[in-house]
């Protein structure tokens, strides 16, 4: 197989944090709590999508960020971020690359997963209000976005197959239209390591790959593994690089249908394929002798592109319509599966852990119930205590040995131990 991988950041937004306000009303000399809560930072998504070969965008952009929810403004509650969308060919793997974990196999196309999940707004100062708290002064700050960084993993298949014979210049021209080079993994048996590259054209790509040894035998079997040739069977279209002033004096007409017709012999079923020819090497010939085989070739039946490897002449055109006989074959869609969204917010383990100097508290979710809390505020502070209490962690901490003033960390801030929760 051909391996694409690349590994990337993704980072959602911040929730906006929550207002702590009152009603201001003309001859109310005090009016209710009327803070509304914040907007949910954005989601980062990936979405499976068919028309998608290749990670080359990725080797452009690996960090993708979106933006935090909006602040509530007094009874005003903010707005939630929008949540970035990426595209990935189907078939894409994404594991995380800190734990290994795989996170999702976006195996049809329209799947969806959220890979990194947007915080939630922070709650405003109206939540809090009860019978016995009517005039809370607590809000929360919007809870932190997800930092993801995830390895993507996509096993290529060739798009595009180019066949002529040895010297056509195969070789050549995938170095000439190639942006990038996918890992190969996996051939074994096989003495020929298969050429090729990963072709930008506009904003698609596709993966071209050479298949040396097509001729010469190889419909018996030789020179490539089983496997390769099982891959080059699924390419979509076919280019047959013909040369045009072939070095050993052969004509290249004949040399054509030499190649053609093993094809043939190697499989009905490729030869059937959509194909077109490169006439290349047109740089070594005076225009009119070019112009005489396009036209001879063009009697073939065949749609043909003059072009000249080294020079990049004739290139681009004839990769735009190669594009345009792909994205024509494109089979038709799967049904879409939704995937249940990222293990972000579903983290409801926690643990005291003795320090040298003190105490931690670890576990996501305790750590964002922390952060959500304005700590400038003494009636936060109050709740944040109580709730700990609730959850046990205060006394998971006490049956740790903590005692008043020991220092407690959680997540980035640091507390004195206190069970008085008054
Ligand atoms: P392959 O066996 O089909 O892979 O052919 P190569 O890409 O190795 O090319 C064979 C020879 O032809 C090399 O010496 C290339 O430099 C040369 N060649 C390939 N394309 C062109 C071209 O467009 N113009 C000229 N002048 N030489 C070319
Ligand atoms: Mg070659």
């Amino acid at each position: 197989m051909f391996l694409d991988e690349v590994v990337v950041e993704f980072v959602s937004g911040r929730g906006g944090s929550g207002a702590a306000t009152f009603h201001r009303e003309k001859f109310v000399p005090y009016g209710g709590p009327n803070g509304s809560d914040g907007g949910r930072g954005g989601n980062v998504v990936l979405i499976a999508d068919r028309a998608k070969r290749t990670l080359y965008d990725f080797k452009l952009k690996r960090r993708f960020r979106a933006d935090d929810g909006e602040p509530a403004r007094g009874n005003k509650t903010g707005r939630d971020a929008q949540d970035i969308e990426i595209h990935v060919p189907v078939g894409t793997l994404v594991t995380n690359e800190e734990t290994g974990e795989l996170m999702a196999d976006l195996s049809a196309d329209g799947m969806r997963f959220v890979v990194a999940k947007g915080g939630k707004g922070g709650y405003g100062n109206l939540h809090y209000t009860s019978s016995v708290r009517q005039a809370p002064t607590i809000s929360q700050n919007g809870a932190p976005g997800a930092e993801v960084v995830a390895r993507l993993e996509l096993k290529l298949l060739a798009d595009v197959g180019l066949i002529g014979l040895p010297n056509a210049g195969k070789s050549t021209l995938i170095a000439q239209i190639s942006a990038a080079k996918p890992k190969i993994a996996d051939y074994p048996f096989t003495t020929i390591v298969p050429n090729l590259g990963v072709v930008s054209v506009g904003d698609e790509t596709f993966v071209v790959a050479d298949m040396p040894g097509l001729i010469e035998g190889a419909s018996e079997g030789h020179g490539l593994g089983h496997q390769f040739l099982k891959h080059v069977e699924r390419t979509r279209v076919l280019v047959h690089v013909v040369d045009a002033y072939p070095i050993d004096g052969t004509d290249p007409l004949e040399n054509f249908d030499l190649i053609e017709h093993e094809l043939e012999l190697y499989s009905k079923d490729l030869f059937e394929r959509t194909r077109i020819v490169a006439l290349n090497k047109i740089d070594l010939l005076p225009p009119d002798a070019v112009d005489e085989l396009v036209h001879a070739l063009r009697e073939k039946a065949m749609d043909v592109y003059p072009i000249s490897a080294v020079t990049g002449q004739g290139v681009e055109p004839m990769l735009f319509e190669v594009l345009r006989l792909l994205n024509e074959s494109v089979e038709p869609a799967n049904i879409p599966v939704l995937v249940p969204s990222g293990a972000n917010d579903d983290d409801e383990a926690w643990d005291v852990e003795v320090r040298g100097d003190g105490y931690a508290v670890v576990g996501k979710r305790i750590e964002r119930l922390v952060a959500m809390t304005k700590l400038d505020n003494d009636e936060s502070l109050r709740y944040l205590h109580r709730r700990l209490q609730r959850i046990g962690v205060i006394g998971r901490l006490r049956d740790a040995g903590a005692e008043d003033g020991d220092t407690v960390r959680v997540g980035d801030f640091e507390f004195a131990f206190t069970e008085d929760t008054r």
